[in-house]
């Protein structure tokens, strides 16, 4: 008696002789099997790529690389683009309530300090 690999039942030596189109059958199975698993696993991660909070767009491969096990911050959720308008628009705040100081007001205070 044989088992041959793939095969759930035992065969006899003359059965599995007999049936030469098997490792064939078995390779196209085996192949089917995989490509559906393929494309399962496939569709289960597409499922779990994040959404952006700003626009709704899916993120992209490299974007849910970039966040993928931390999302610790709120920038986590936004994507790419966003992100970048999102840094844009805090740098454009920041700059805005901090302005870098003139020369003209590191001389004031210059003369400040100390003129006499
Ligand atoms: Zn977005």
């Amino acid at each position: 008696m044989w088992r041959r690999l793939g095969r759930g039942e035992w065969q006899t030596l003359h059965e599995a002789l007999d049936n030469p189109d098997g490792d064939r059958l078995y390779a196209v199975q085996h192949e089917q099997a995989c490509r559906s698993r393929a494309e399962r696993e496939a569709a289960e991660r597409e499922a779990q790529r994040p959404v952006c909070i700003a626009c709704g767009q899916r993120f992209t491969d490299d974007r849910w690389n970039a966040v993928r096990g931390r999302w610790k911050i709120e920038t986590d959720g936004l994507c790419r683009p966003c992100l970048d308008a999102h840094r844009e628009r805090a740098e454009a705040a920041s700059a805005a309530r901090y302005p870098p100081p003139t020369s003209a007001a590191l001389f004031s205070r210059s003369a400040l300090r100390f003129g006499h």
